[in-house]
This record gives C-alpha cells, sequence and structure tokens, in this order.
C-alpha cells in the first residue's frame, strides 16, 4: 500500500530533515498545537516516548492533512488519511493523478493559489495560503496550506512538508460575523435617522449618512467636529449635563428635544436619544446617539400656535395674542412707574359699504392691504392686531408721551389717505381712531381696550377719518349710552314712541300722496329723541323688532283710518322703513300679514323702505321676502339712493317698484347744471320700470327742476316737516295743493 510505503518515509524524512535543520521544535510545537485541538488523542499518544512514533501517530490521526512533495518533480511523496475526509478523494487518486490536487482547487481562488505555489517551487521559500476547494460532490471546503522547504547538505530545496487544515468553519464564522458587521454597518449608514457615535467628550467617531443629510455636512467634515459645534447655545448645556449624568453612572440613557445647528446656519429640531456604552468592567466607552429630525413636526406645531395666535386673514396678531402683550405691559408698567405705554382702536370708516358694494372678497383684500400699511406706521417692537371685522387695534411700547401715539396716528391717517387699488377698483377708505394711554392706572387689558374703543366711538361721532385720545369724561358718554339703552327698553313698555308723518307730494298733480312714518322717541326728561340717535341703538339691542312691529301696526292702523275717514283721500299710501334686522325676522310676513288682517289695510297702500346696502348684505333670505311682500302687493323702496355703491341695473334683479334719491342729490340742485346726475338717475329707473321719490325738496327750485325731470314723487321740508298725527289730519283734511 503506498500510503504505508510514503508514511515510513515521511516519519523518516521528517524527522530527520527537522532535526537538521533545527525546525524540529517549530513543528513540535505545531504538532502539540494540534493536540491540543484533538484533545481525544492527548492521552494516547501521551504516553508515546519515541518522537518519530508519536509525530506519526499524530499525522495519521490529526484532522489535518500532512503532506510531503518533491520539490524537483512535484510528485506526492506522502498525503496523510485526514486528506480523504477533507477532499473527499481518496489518497490512492492522488498518487496515481498528483495534479488532481491542483484542480480540485476552487476556480475563483486556483489563479491565486498557484501563482504562490509556482513562487514558492521558484524561491523554495516557506509559504502559507488559504484558498477553496471543491469536492467531487460539488461542496466547498476552506483549506489553510502551509508548507515548509527541506533542504539537502547543500541546502537545495528538494522537498516541501506541509500541513493541510480544514478551516470550513472558523471561515464560515468569519463569514456570519462579516455579515453581520455589514448588517450593523448598514443598519447604522442607511438608517432614516441620524446616528452618532460620539467620545466621552462629545468628538464624532461615526456618522450616518442621515444625520450629515439634516446637518448639510459630510461626514468628514461631521467627524472633525464634536457635538459642541453643532448645538444650539440654548440647548447645549442641557445635553451636556445629561452627558455627565450618564458617564456618572447616574443614568443610562436619556431623550430630548434639542436644536442642532445645520452647516449653514439652519436650526434642526430634533430629539436626541443618547445612550452610553461601556466595557464588560462598566469603564464608559463611548455614547450612541440617535438624533430624529423634527424640524417639520415643529413647524407644524408653531404653525398651530401661530394660527391660534394670529388672524388668517391678514397674518396679524389676533386678540388673544394683543391682550396677551398687553397684560406684559400692564406688569411692566406697575413695576416701572414712569413706564408709559399706548393702546389705539382703529375702526374703518364706510368699510360695511365697501364690502357690500365691491363684494367680500376685494373687502378681504382692502383688510390686507391696510393691516400692511398700518405695519409700516408703527416701530418693529409694536403690535399691531386685527381684533375682527374692520377694528385693528395697535400697542405702541414705551413711549415718551401722548405725541408720541398722536403722531402715529396722524401717520395712519397720511397712510390711509393714499387710495388702494384691487382688482381695478380704486377704494378710497379712512378710519377713525381711538387712543388710550396707560397713564390711567389700569389693571385689565380689557379696560385700556375699552376706553381705546369707546373714544374711537367719539372720533366716529366727531366726523369720523380722525383721531381721539381718551378723556375720562368720556366714561360719562359711556355711561350715558348706557342709561339710553337701559331707557329703550322701559320705553317700549311705557309707549314713549310716537309716530311722525311726513307727507309725499305727487310733483304732477301737485297733490297729496301719502306719508312716510316716522319714529320719535318722547324722552321724559330729554324731550323728543330723534331716530338717527336712538335706531342704531335698537339695532345694536335688537330692540328694533318689537319698536318696528309696533310702529308698523301704528301706522298701517292711522292710514286705514283716515282712508276711512275721508274715502276722497283711500288712495293715500304709507311708506315704513324696516330695518336689517327686522328684514332679517323670519317671522316678518307673519307680522305684516297679521298687521294688515287686524288695521284691515290692503296690502296695495303699504310700502316698506329698506337701504340699498342692507339689500345686498342680505340678499339670500331677502329675495324669498321680497317675493313674498309682491304677493301681497305691498310695494318696496330703496332708501337713501345713491348713498351706497349698487348700480340700478343690478338693483333691477329685485321686485323693486320706487328709488328714494337720496337728499343729498337734491341738495345739490341749485341751477339747471346741478341735476345731471338726478336726470339719469330718473330716466334709469324709468327704463327699468321704477317710479322715483326725490328725498329732501326744500325749495320750490328743487320741486320745478324735479318735475320737469319727470319724478314722480316728491317729500321734504317744501311740502312739510314729519308731523304729528293731528297735523297730518289736518293737511289731508285741507287737501293741499303744491306747485
Ligand atoms: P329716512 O328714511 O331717509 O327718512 C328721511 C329723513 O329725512 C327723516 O329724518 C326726515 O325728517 C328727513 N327729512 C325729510 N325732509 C327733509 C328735508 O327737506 N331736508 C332735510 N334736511 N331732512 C329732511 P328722521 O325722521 O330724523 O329720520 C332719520 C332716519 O331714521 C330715517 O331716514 C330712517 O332711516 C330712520 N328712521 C326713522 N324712522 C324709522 C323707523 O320707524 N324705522 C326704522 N327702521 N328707521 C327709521
Ligand atoms: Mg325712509
Ligand atoms: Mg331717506
Amino acid at each position: 500500500m503506498p500510503a504505508i510505503k510514503v508514511t515510513r518515509m515521511f516519519n523518516q524524512e521528517l524527522t530527520k530533515r527537522f532535526v537538521e535543520l533545527n525546525k524540529l521544535e517549530e513543528l513540535s510545537a505545531l504538532l502539540e498545537e494540534l493536540l491540543q485541538e484533538n484533545q481525544n488523542l492527548t492521552t494516547e499518544l501521551r504516553h508515546v516516548e519515541d518522537r518519530e512514533e508519536r509525530f506519526r501517530q499524530i499525522a495519521e490521526n490529526v484532522r489535518e492533512v500532512f503532506f510531503m512533495i518533491s520539490a524537483e518533480t512535484d510528485e506526492i511523496l506522502y498525503i496523510s488519511p485526514a486528506y480523504e475526509e477533507v477532499w473527499g478523494r481518496t489518497c490512492e487518486s492522488l498518487y496515481e493523478d498528483p495534479v488532481s490536487w491542483l484542480s480540485a482547487i476552487h476556480p475563483e481562488d486556483s489563479f491565486k493559489a498557484l501563482a504562490t505555489l509556482e513562487t514558492q517551487f521558484r524561491t523554495g521559500d516557506e509559504f502559507q495560503e488559504e484558498y477553496r476547494i471543491v469536492r467531487p460532490d460539488n461542496s466547498i471546503r476552506w483549506v489553510w496550506v502551509r508548507a515548509f522547504p527541506i533542504r539537502d547538505t547543500e541546502g537545495k530545496v528538494h522537498r516541501f512538508v506541509g500541513i493541510a487544515e480544514d478551516i470550513t468553519k472558523r471561515k464560515k464564522a468569519e463569514q456570519a460575523l462579516r455579515e453581520s458587521e455589514e448588517q450593523f454597518r448598514l443598519t447604522f449608514e442607511l438608517a432614516p435617522i441620524g446616528m452618532a457615535i460620539t467620545t466621552l467628550d462629545g468628538k464624532f467617531q461615526k456618522v450616518n449618512q442621515a444625520l450629515c443629510d439634516a446637518l448639510d455636512y459630510s461626514s468628514d467634515e461631521l467627524l472633525q467636529l464634536s457635538f459642541a459645534h453643532i448645538s444650539h447655545p440654548e440647548d447645549w448645556e442641557l445635553h451636556q449635563s445629561l452627558e455627565k449624568k450618564l458617564a456618572a453612572g447616574e443614568e443610562s440613557a436619556f431623550q430630548i428635544e434639542k436644536r442642532h445647528i445645520a452647516k449653514n446656519g439652519r436650526i434642526v429640531d430634533t430629539i436626541l436619544k443618547v445612550v452610553i456604552v461601556r466595557n464588560s468592567q462598566g469603564k464608559p466607552l463611548h455614547f450612541n446617539n440617535q438624533i430624529v429630525d423634527i424640524t417639520e413636526r415643529k413647524q407644524m406645531e408653531r404653525q398651530l400656535i401661530h394660527d391660534a395666535l394670529h388672524d388668517s386673514l391678514t397674518g396679524l396678531p389676533n386678540r388673544a395674542l394683543f391682550t396677551d402683550r398687553l397684560e406684559h405691559e400692564l406688569i411692566r408698567a406697575k413695576n416701572q412707574s414712569d413706564y408709559l405705554f399706548a393702546v389705539l382702536f382703529l375702526d374703518l370708516d364706510r368699510f360695511k359699504v365697501v364690502n357690500d358694494s365691491v363684494g367680500h372678497l376685494i373687502g378681504d383684500k382692502l383688510l390686507v392691504e391696510i393691516a400692511r400699511r398700518l405695519e409700516t406706521c408703527v416701530n418693529p417692537t409694536d403690535t399691531v392686531a386685527r381684533l375682527g371685522g374692520d377694528e385693528f387695534t395697535i400697542l405702541l411700547e414705551n413711549i415718551t408721551d401722548i405725541s408720541a401715539a398722536t403722531k402715529i396716528a396722524q401717520k395712519i391717517y397720511q397712510a390711509l389717505t393714499i387710495p388702494f387699488h384691487i382688482e381695478g377698483y380704486e377704494i378710497f377708505t379712512s378710519a377713525s381712531i381711538g387712543i388710550a394711554l396707560s397713564s390711567q392706572g389700569y389693571e385689565q387689558p380689557e379696560d385700556i381696550l375699552r376706553d381705546a374703543d369707546l373714544t374711537m366711538y367719539t372720533a366716529k361721532e366727531q366726523g369720523k377719518a380722525r383721531y381721539e385720545v381718551f378723556d375720562s369724561s368720556l366714561h360719562v358718554h359711556a355711561i350715558k349710552r348706557l342709561k339710553l339703552e337701559t331707557d329703550l327698553r322701559k320705553a317700549l313698555e311705557r309707549e314713549e314712541f310716537l309716530v311722525y308723518y311726513q307727507p309725499i307730494a305727487s310733483l304732477s298733480k301737485g297733490t297729496l300722496a301719502g306719508f312716510e312714518a316716522l319714529v320719535r322717541w318722547q324722552h321724559p326728561t330729554r324731550g323728543l329723541i330723534s331716530p338717527s340717535e336712538f335706531i342704531p341703538i335698537t339695532e345694536e339691542t335688537g330692540l328694533i323688532v318689537p319698536l318696528g312691529k309696533w310702529l308698523l301696526k301704528k301706522a298701517c292702523q292711522q292710514l286705514r283710518s283716515w282712508q276711512i275717514k275721508y274715502p276722497e283721500h283711500s288712495s293715500l299710501k304709507i311708506s315704513v322703513n324696516l330695518s336689517g334686522k327686522q328684514l332679517r325676522e323670519a317671522s316678518l310676513i307673519d307680522t305684516i300679514d297679521k298687521i294688515l288682517q287686524e288695521t284691515g289695510l290692503e296690502g296695495q297702500f303699504l310700502k316698506l323702505e329698506i337701504t340699498e346696502s342692507l339689500l345686498i348684505k342680505n340678499l339670500e333670505v331677502v329675495t324669498n321676502t321680497l317675493l313674498s311682500l309682491r304677493e301681497r302687493k305691498i310695494q318696496l323702496s330703496i332708501d337713501d339712493f345713491g348713498t351706497g355703491y349698487s348700480s340700478l341695473s343690478y338693483l333691477h334683479r329685485f321686485p323693486i317698484d320706487t328709488i328714494k334719491i337720496d337728499r343729498s342729490f337734491i341738495n345739490e340742485i341749485k341751477s339747471e347744471k346741478d341735476n345731471s346726475i338726478v336726470k339719469t338717475i330718473v330716466s334709469l329707473a324709468h327704463m327699468l320700470n321704477m317710479d322715483v321719490i326725490a328725498e329732501g325738496i326744500e325749495n320750490s327750485w328743487q320741486m320745478s327742476q324735479l318735475k320737469l325731470l319727470n319724478c314722480e314723487h316728491g317729500q321734504g321740508y317744501f311740502f312739510a316737516q314729519p308731523l304729528n298725527n293731528e297735523e297730518a289730519e289736518k293737511l289731508i283734511a285741507s287737501s293741499p295743493q303744491w306747485g
């Protein structure tokens, strides 16, 4: 058997040559090492004293493959039986075909292995190599081959002895380790959140791409930095103190919201989670940091807070924020006796008219532009807020005296005199401003706001487009108004209201055509009060609804009784003013039906007067109401026509019978040249099948002009002032003839 033969040869040669070359110690150590790994052989071999025999036994029994090759012929001189186990081939097959072991090398490794082998044979050097072999069943094993040259007495290498070890298991383990390391590396590298390993003093040791992306740094740049460089100064201290706690072992991890600064200075909101890593002895090694970019979420949060405190239309602070700032100012003023601030309360004049005539969208745009102009009038530290509607407030901080506030009011007044150009409209606007100073010693934000508001109303009453400074007598005014409100409530119960009747004349015939019912308040102490003073209050308080109902009934009753008493005047009509509140009352038609039924007046003798803005403002609600009125033959007049923005052709959409031209236009008629507007209105109204009443005719010239323009009816002091019922009755009885 060649194996035995070769074994013997191996023993002799190996021992001899190694002894010769003083390499025995080396080989012996190697074999002992192998022995350690092959525990089962140890006891058996330990007692074998003979060194040669001991080597032979080892070579024959260990898992490692021993071999010997002739350096001259490449012939395999010896191969140990382990070859069969590792290579999956018989030892005989190798003796028969000495190069068959070469063809067993994995094709991917063969080039390298052969090159090494080639060098070794050429140079006679020791060599070691790892490569894969393919076994006949195509399974793959890794082997680690070491070979040592054996020289003859002349020093020429004539053999190589070597060991081939099956390292497949180790390789697999290494591979697995590599894979899991790779996996970890990939997890770290590709994690969607920022990750970093930092030294105990905060220097970056390892960073991933997500962190680089979040902070706009390259990883090389970051690795030069530490947390101190990229921390928001306000958050750095907390971060440091928590890290100290980790290092001291007080905590093992922490999580905080923290701001970082990106390379370009941008603030990056993050959640920072830090874990300390220790070795097996508990010594701190480094920190593992997770940095989750929450900038977007924070942005949304900030947006939500912003929205809660700002007006969505203009972006200005809203009432809540304004009140909050006011509170701070009040505290400041309290703690600092010479500290002064002012509140400006600003209300646009006639904004409703703009809104009603050009529409809400343009009205909104106007508010936005006004907001921008207001901002240009104040210091950046001052607050311009929108309370809602057309009301703005301004907080002027830390002013020296009242003139600082009036100067700003003046500036605003100037800024608003420039017309606004919005979607082809040129819009003029002005504002009334009330100013209140903190020197009054206010306690609550509402108090100073209330006084500024009150003062604004005075500015409006004084003729609009102006400012007023609060003085405590305004309190008196406010109290007066409050008293008026309570008095008004009582007035209805006490029947303190009176109806006056102002004649309406037919211009063509010069005869009496009807009356407009105008309310008066017979105040127990103040005497007769004009409707312009109390009607707005009754509208605000809702008192207009019962008052209007009372008045309508009274007027219908009166006309009906005159019709009966003076049958020759049975075609007289009564005009009654209707307020917005009444028009929006769902029960209006029922109320009217009931009144007509109770008084016995026919619908055709009743005319209702509403203003154009009122009509446009209540478009949807009103249309049905107007149709129901028409069904009852009740007529509709547009009062004060020309003071709003609507055009006649627009009003034509509604079932309107009469246009009442506002007395401001009639007032203009002083010569023939001045009547062009009235002329246009009259002819347009006629084209649209409406008739016209001229309000406020005060002299015969105006009357004759209107007659020439074919205006049907006239009303005004020229004919008569509003009369009480007795005077009115006398007038009817006298069958007046004018012109
Ligand atoms: P209006 O409906 O336009 O009424 C006409 C107003 O012009 C009346 O004032 C009348 O006295 C005044 N007037 C009449 N002729 C002349 C004139 O030749 N020259 C001048 N300068 N003025 C003249 P009055 O009675 O003070 O009423 C003012 C406003 O109060 C009314 O304007 C109307 O809008 C409202 N009002 C009056 N009574 C009622 C009512 O019963 N209900 C409602 N909702 N509003 C009313
Ligand atoms: Mg009227
Ligand atoms: Mg009028």
